[in-house]
């Protein structure tokens, strides 16, 4: 198998390294989770050995960063101690399994076989604003039960209000957050696809979720009335 290893520490990567190579399992470490989401898009991986103290990103910002861009490579995360915080954390953002520091490398190669095996287990994290759904990884939105089929730019929009459920948003930060630079900014655009938005997420459910706000922006009610 492939494994990509995630550690800044040089004596545990390279203690790891070698176990795998000298097991005929080929390995690369990354010394940052930024480098992990990168080499995780670059690369075919059959596993990720993921540790939660890292410089920068740590392991739960980086499981949750791979997951969110669809990455589903088991992931058997090390942790410092055996801490259940950090056991709910990694649940929650879609950690395979858990090993505690210091482990013995033929349990964690035992443990790596076991998730291998097991395949990639899609966990997406799925927005809900009141009965609006919405997952990025595929890109499917719902209202209720009903799938809606919505557009790139429509999506990418409602994306933006879904993360920031209840705030007003600017026309600016939404052109920014849901469209790519360089857009024209003084066009009526963001007025234009909110109108859309309406069209699918609101007026064929009678429900009004999607407001205006005089002078301000957007919002995107969280306690929606019908
Ligand atoms: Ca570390």
């Amino acid at each position: 198998m492939k494994v990509l290893i995630v550690e800044d520490e040089l004596k545990m990567a390279s203690l790891l390294l070698r176990g795998f190579r000298k097991n005929g399992d080929a390995a690369d470490v990354a010394r940052t989770g930024e480098d992990a989401v990168w080499m995780t898009g670059a690369a075919d991986y059959d596993a990720i050995v993921l540790d939660v103290m890292l410089p920068g990103m740590d392991g739960f910002e980086t499981l949750a960063e791979l997951r969110e861009r669809g990455h589903w490579t088991p992931v058997l995360m090390l942790t410092a101690r055996d801490s259940v915080e950090d056991r709910i954390a990694g649940l929650d953002v879609g950690a395979d399994d858990y090993l505690t520091k210091p482990f013995s490398f033929a349990e964690l190669l035992a443990r790596l076989r076991a998730i291998v095996r097991r395949g990639p287990v899609e966990r997406p994290t799925i927005l809900e604003v009141g009965d609006l759904r919405l997952e990025p990884a595929t890109k499917q939105a719902w209202r209720g039960t009903t799938e809606i089929e919505l557009t790139a730019k429509e999506f990418a929009l409602l994306e933006t209000f879904m993360r920031r459920p209840g705030e007003v948003l600017s026309r600016d930060h939404l052109l920014e957050q849901a469209w790519d630079m360089g857009y024209d900014n003084r066009s009526n655009v963001i007025a234009v696809y909110v109108n859309y938005l309406r069209d699918k997420i609101d007026r064929p459910f009678g429900a009004n979720s999607l407001t205006t706000v005089r002078g301000g922006g957007y919002r995107l009610r969280k306690d929606e009335v019908r």
